[in-house]
């Protein structure tokens, strides 16, 4: 039986459980469970303190000098770091700039007018929205059609599901590392070496996985990998994405949004766009380097702490929540919707019960922060440095208690 000892007692054993506490609202007794830092992660301390320098020093003091001294070359060194640190990608191949949407937009369009003559995009059905929508509006702009894997909403897409719809024409296969819903974890080497057995380019979005589960993206021969900053990575509300491109297929790849930040020559400001060589093309306007303050200091710790020790605390968590969920009486009729092996899922547990939406809404009001995902799942999102075993323990017993009263 989970109980509130073993938190306690999970906690104690905890490698990681002392950096709970550089995070800002991890004493706040409002919040008795944060849940969500899948959606949007806590700031650290450091952070706070690196904004507050940020606008008194780099910004108000170094004025426009700014861009010389060290933001010209940020969305590049910047995301050598958190390609080091994180995506298991060697230097050269990681670049910071726009949304997910955008850089999804611009990596996409890139990878299918990089095949020529292929007519087909392979998505799955429960991909994230804006990856759906996108590749929507692009194959209507390039006359192109989606070929949709049919994936379920409980787990994700198997080898053998891709195996049956790539093929020659097959331009690009477009699938997400972690599912955001059911927290499927994917196979990316098999599903990649897939898709490369048709000819055909994979971009892998990882905005559920960085940070949080392992990733080697050179060593599984990934081609494109886009991902989000905001979430496992602590950047704050709409912190910038970031894009991985393989070092050889750089120069192959041409972007649609040709802005003068991704040109040759951006202070020639001369006529015709020429994109600059390597990963400085998939930029486009100026880049929002307030945005990338704090994520810094989330890279540093994990650079600290190391992916392994974050991946094994983040199995632990999710375990013990699909452990204290398995006690609950079966007549109440909550499904787990979250793959039961710890090595095939992600960060959060997605579990679903007709009730949730209101139940929801009530924990908000109380201070406890579960997600919820239409049209009956309650995400718990487990962010390993932030959340703590008796945490979830509070959350969860708090679900139990509006189960109780139905
Ligand atoms: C969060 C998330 C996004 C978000 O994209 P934005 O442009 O930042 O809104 C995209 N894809 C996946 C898989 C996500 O989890």
């Amino acid at each position: 039986m989970a109980s509130l000892v073993e938190a306690e007692e999970l906690d104690a054993r905890d490698p990681l459980a002392s950096r709970r506490e550089l995070f800002i609202g991890s004493d706040d007794p409002s919040v008795s469970a944060y849940l969500d830092g899948n959606s949007l992660g806590r700031p650290l301390r450091a952070s706070a303190a690196r904004l507050a320098s940020f606008a008194s020093d780099a910004w108000g003091s170094r004025l426009i000098r700014g861009w010389d001294e060290e933001w010209f070359d940020l969305p590049l060194s910047l995301g050598d770091r958190i390609g080091a640190i994180t995506l298991g990608a060697a230097a050269g191949q990681v670049a910071v700039g726009d949304s997910t949407t955008v850089l999804l937009y611009k990596l996409i369009r890139a990878a299918v007018d990089a095949r020529p003559g292929r007519t087909e995009i392979v998505v799955d059905t429960d991909n994230f929205p804006t990856d759906r929508y996108l590749v929507e509006g692009i194959a209507a702009e390039r006359g192109l059609e989606l070929r949709w894997i049919e994936s379920d909403t409980r787990g994700g897409v198997s080898p053998a599901e891709l195996e049956a719809v790539v093929g020659a024409k097959t331009a690009l296969v477009l699938l997400s590392h972690v599912a955001y819903r059911s927290g499927f974890l994917a196979d990316v080497p098999a599903l990649t070496a897939i898709a490369h057995d048709s000819g055909a380019l994979v971009l892998w979005d990882v905005c559920h996985s960085v940070a949080s589960v392992p990733i080697e993206l050179d060593e599984w021969g990934v081609d494109i990998a886009v991902g989000c900053t905001y979430k496992y990575l602590n950047g704050g509300p709409g912190s910038p994405a970031f894009v991985y491109v393989r070092r050889d297929l750089q120069n192959q790849l041409s972007q649609p949004i040709q802005g003068w930040m991704g040109h040759a020559a951006p202070f020639d400001m001369g006529p015709g766009y020429s994109p600059a060589p390597g990963m400085r093309r998939f930029l486009s306007g100026t880049p929002s380097i307030v945005g990338m303050q704090a994520l810094r200091d989330m890279v540093d710790l994990i650079a600290e702490v190391g992916m392994e020790a974050i991946r094994a605390k983040s199995e632990t968590l999710t375990r013990f929540a699909v452990e204290a969920v398995d006690d609950w009486p079966a007549s109440w009729a909550v499904e787990l919707a979250t793959p039961r092996e710890a090595e095939r899922r992600g960060s959060h547990v997605t579990i679903e019960h007709p009730a949730f939406k209101q139940i929801t809404a009530e924990l908000w009001r109380r201070g406890v922060i579960p997600d919820f995902r239409a049209p009956h799942g309650m995400r718990l999102g487990l962010s390993p440095l932030s959340t703590s075993h008796v945490e979830l323990w509070n959350g969860l017993e708090a679900v139990r208690e509006q189960l109780v009263r139905l």
